[in-house]
């Protein structure tokens, strides 16, 4: 009867309490819970391992190059980000209202850590998310050109509720990455939100896209509802390469005379 009973809860899909099924028959009459009391814990575990088994495949789907937290970022390294506006946008409100997040900043100073952070919340709050590297985009543009499969990476670019597009302004677009660009920005206004970041100021992304004209049109579209986080501090790589003795403090050079 048992072991039934165990094999029809695997067939049901009710994996967790079929596992423990045992311990929590064993826990309820040894504390004599009450028939709802335990039905409801039955099905407390089996919700609470699905939506984690549903989370963990979320973010594998979203492809971070690594993963860290908002709680692993030392805010006081770079106090040119206002904590208040981090709190507002963890709250994931503008992903519910389709805006965007731009965070700007020289190489080193936590734009990727940061769009991830957000992400991984966005993440535990039941959203979908996609991340890449203006160079993957560009990849995945000239493969979609050759396959002839343009339309489909567009809706695949379109679907998710947050985009995390990363290193903007390394390299320069070629002409169909741009167009693309521009596409998936006009069809996600203020539907589906965006974090971009970047190494170049807004003024310099004419020529990260080849184009004034349509850097222009872009930039519009994205910054219509948006924060900027202008990260202005220093690489908190090389502050840590200095620290660990990598770049010892040079001699002071005597100067010309
Ligand atoms: P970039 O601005 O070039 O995208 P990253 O976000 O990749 O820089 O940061 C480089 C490394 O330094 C990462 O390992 C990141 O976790 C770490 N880092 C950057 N800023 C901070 C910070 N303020 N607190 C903790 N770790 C940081
Ligand atoms: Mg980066």
């Amino acid at each position: 009867m048992y072991s039934l009973l165990e094999e029809r809860l695997k067939v049901l899909g009710w994996q967790q309490t079929a596992h423990q099924l045992d311990s929590l028959v064993e826990s309820a009459s040894a504390n004599n819970v009450s028939y709802f009391d335990f039905l409801d814990t039955l099905v407390k575990q089996e919700w609470e391992q699905r939506e984690a088994q549903a989370l963990t495949k979320r973010i594998q789907k979203a492809r971070f190059p690594y993963s860290k937290t908002i709680h692993d970022f030392d805010f006081s390294f770079q106090p040119s980000i206002s904590e208040q506006r981090v709190k507002e946008t963890l709250t994931c409100r503008f992903i519910a209202n389709g805006e965007n997040r731009l965070i700007l900043g020289p190489p080193g100073v936590g734009k990727t850590h940061l769009a991830i952070g957000f992400g991984l919340e966005a993440l535990a709050k039941g959203y979908h998310v996609l991340f890449m590297t203006a160079d993957d985009l560009g990849e995945q543009c000239q493969k979609a050109a050759k396959k002839g499969t343009m339309n489909y990476l567009i809706n695949r670019l379109c679907k998710p509720d947050l985009i995390i597009l990363d290193e903007v302004g390394y390299f320069s677009f070629d002409t169909l990455t741009a167009n693309l660009f521009f596409q998936v920005v006009s069809k996600r206004y203020e539907k589906g939100a965006m974090i971009i970041t970047s190494n170049k100021s807004y003024v310099e992304w004419g020529k990260t896209f080849g184009d004034d004209v349509l850097a222009t049109a872009i930039l519009d579209r994205l910054l219509h509802h948006s924060v900027t986080f202008n990260i202005k501090g220093d690489s908190y790589r090389m502050e840590e390469k200095k620290k660990a003795g990598i770049f010892p403090t040079p001699p002071a050079i005597e100067s010309e005379k």
